[in-house]
C-alpha cells in the first residue's frame, strides 16, 4: 500500500485508517514499510517516524512497482550522470530488471530438470506463471503497458522459457506454443490486469487519490494519443480491442475478471485459428489441436526415459522439427521438393514420418501390433477401425483427460507412442548417417 501524505501529523491519521482496508489486521508496519520525505528539506529534518508504535526508517528513495520515488522528486537515478554513464529511462530500467528475473527463473527451471521428466509440463507451466508472470506483469497498468513497445523484450524472454518447458526449438511459432501450454500472451495478461485495475478505480470512493487522478485524466485536455492519457484513450482502446464496455462500478471483481479473461482467450484463439489456416507450418496443428485449454497429454506424467518421445510428439504437432518439410522451408525449397531423405517417396511431413515412410515400416508394424494387443479385449477408441489418417490424428492428438472414459487405456497407448517415436527418430537418423 502506498500513502501520499501532506503533513507530518497525517501519518497518525493514516495509521488509524489502515484497518479500514484490512479489517483482519493483516497489514503491519514492519520490514518494507519506509518513509520518503519529498521536498526541500534534507532527509532526517523531521526527526523519527512511527506507525502503530513501530519505528519506520526514513530513506532517500523508494522503488514502487519499478518506479523510483526519489526525495528530490527528480529523475535522479536516471540522469545521464549516473555511475555507469548511461541515459536509461525508468521504464527501460524496469524492463532490464525483469529480464534478469526471467534469467533466474529459466535457470531454476533448468535446475529442476523440467524439460526431462522432473515435473509434469503443466506443473512447470504453473511454476513459470507464479515465479515470472506475477512479478513481470505486476504494475503493468502503472506503466501504461499497452503503449510501450519495449515490453516486447520481455515477451521474447517469456516465449523462450515456454519453449524450454515444452522442449521445442526457440523458432517454434509462439502462438502455437502458448496454445499448447494453455497460456495467454503476455500482452493478454497485461490487458487483463489493466482492465481489472480500471474496475478497481471505478469502485474506489471519490476521496482516494487514484480515483481523483482518474477523474482528472478523463477531463484533461492534454494528450489525445494512445500513450498520453490512460483514462481517456488507453483503457477505452483496450476495452474496444476485446469488444467490451466500461463495467458498471457495481460489477463484482471476480465476475468482471471472468468476462475479461473469456474475451481475451476468445480473441487469441481466433488469431491462432487464422494463423493455422494461413500458415502451412501450422496446418497440422490446426488439425490436431481441438480445445482452448492445454491438451491432456501434457497433463499426464511421463516416465523420464519416455520424455524425449513426448518432446518429439510436441515438435511434430507444432511443425518445428527435424523433418524435411520443415528443414526444406529454411532452405527456401518448394514444398513438393521436400522429399523424404530415407525412402525418397513423397514429402516428408509428420504423417509420412509416422504412418507412411517405407524405411520405418518394420518398427511401425511392431508398434501397431503392440496397440492391437492393448485394445484386444476392449477397444475404447475404435483403433481397429481407424484408417492411417485417423491413427495419425489419434497418436499425435490432444489425448484423454484423466478420469474420462478409456483414460487408462489411452495412457498405455501413449507410452507406446512415445517409445515408437523415439525408435523411428533414431532409425531415421542412423539411415541418414550411413
Ligand atoms: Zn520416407
Amino acid at each position: 500500500m502506498l500513502a501520499v501524505l501532506e503533513r507530518h501529523a497525517d501519518i497518525n491519521q493514516y495509521a488509524f485508517s489502515v484497518p479500514k482496508y484490512a479489517p483482519d489486521g493483516s497489514i503491519r508496519a514492519e520490514g518494507k514499510t519506509q518513509v520518503v520525505v519529498f521536498g526541500a528539506h534534507r532527509p532526517g529534518y523531521y526527526g523519527s517516524w512511527k506507525m502503530h508504535g513501530a519505528r519506520l526508517q526514513e530513506v532517500t528513495s523508494y522503488t514502487y512497482l519499478g518506479l523510483d520515488l526519489h526525495w528530490t522528486l527528480g529523475m535522479h537515478k536516471y540522469s545521464p550522470r549516473c555511475s555507469d554513464g548511461s541515459t536509461r529511462n525508468p521504464f527501460t530500467d524496469h524492463v532490464v530488471k525483469k529480464l534478469k528475473k526471467n534469467e533466474k527463473v529459466v535457470h531454476t527451471l533448468r535446475r529442476m530438470q523440467l524439460g526431462s521428466g522432473g515435473f509434469k509440463t503443466s506443473t512447470a507451466t504453473q511454476i513459470l506463471r507464479t515465479m515470472y508472470d506475477s512479478s513481470v506483469n505486476f504494475g503493468a497498468e502503472i506503466w501504461n503497458a499497452a503503449a510501450k513497445s519495449s515490453w516486447n523484450i520481455c515477451e521474447t524472454a517469456h516465449a523462450e522459457a515456454e519453449c524450454r518447458i515444452l522442449g521445442v526449438s526457440r523458432l517454434t511459432n509462439r502462438s502455437a506454443v502458448r496454445a499448447e501450454l494453455g497460456l495467454l500472451s503476455q500482452k493478454g495478461v497485461r490487458d487483463a490486469q489493466s482492465l481489472g485495475f480500471l474496475l478497481r478505480i471505478l469502485k474506489q470512493d471519490e476521496a482516494r487519490l487514484s480515483a481523483q487522478v482518474y477523474r482528472f485524466l478523463l477531463t484533461d485536455s492534454i494528450g489525445a494519443g494512445f500513450t498520453a492519457n490512460w483514462a481517456r484513450s488507453c483503457a477505452p482502446k483496450i476495452l474496444a480491442a476485446y469488444g467490451l464496455e466500461t463495467p458498471p462500478a457495481v460489477t463484482p471483481p471476480k465476475a468482471w475478471r471472468k468476462i475479461v479473461l473469456a474475451a481475451i482467450y476468445k480473441k487469441e484463439e481466433e488469431a491462432l485459428c487464422l494463423e493455422c489456416a494461413s500458415s502451412s507450418k501450422l496446418s497440422d496443428y490446426g488439425a490436431l489441436h481441438s480445445k482452448i485449454a492445454a491438451p491432456a497429454y501434457l497433463e499426464a506424467r511421463v516416465p523420464w526415459h519416455l520424455e524425449s518421445g513426448r518432446r518429439l510428439k510436441t515438435q511434430l504437432r507444432l511443425g518445428t522439427n527435424m523433418l524435411q518439410v520443415e528443414q526444406g522451408r529454411h532452405m527456401g525449397m518448394p514444398r513438393h521438393l521436400r522429399i523424404c531423405p530415407t525412402c525418397h517417396d513423397g514429402v516428408e511431413d509428420s504423417f509420412h514420418f509416422t504412418m507412411r515412410c517405407a524405411s520405418l515400416e518394420p518398427i511401425r508394424q511392431q508398434f501397431f501390433q503392440m496397440i492391437d494387443e492393448i485394445v484386444k479385449l476392449e477397444d475404447c477408441f475404435g483403433w481397429a477401425q481407424m484408417d492411417l489418417r485417423a491413427r495419425w490424428e489419434f497418436i499425435l492428438g490432444d489425448g484423454v483427460i484423466s478420469g474420462y472414459y478409456g483414460w487408462e487405456q489411452w495412457c498405455r497407448i501413449e507410452h507406446k507412442v512415445y517409445s515408437f517415436l523415439i525408435k523411428v527418430k533414431w532409425h531415421r537418423l542412423n539411415q541418414l548417417m550411413r
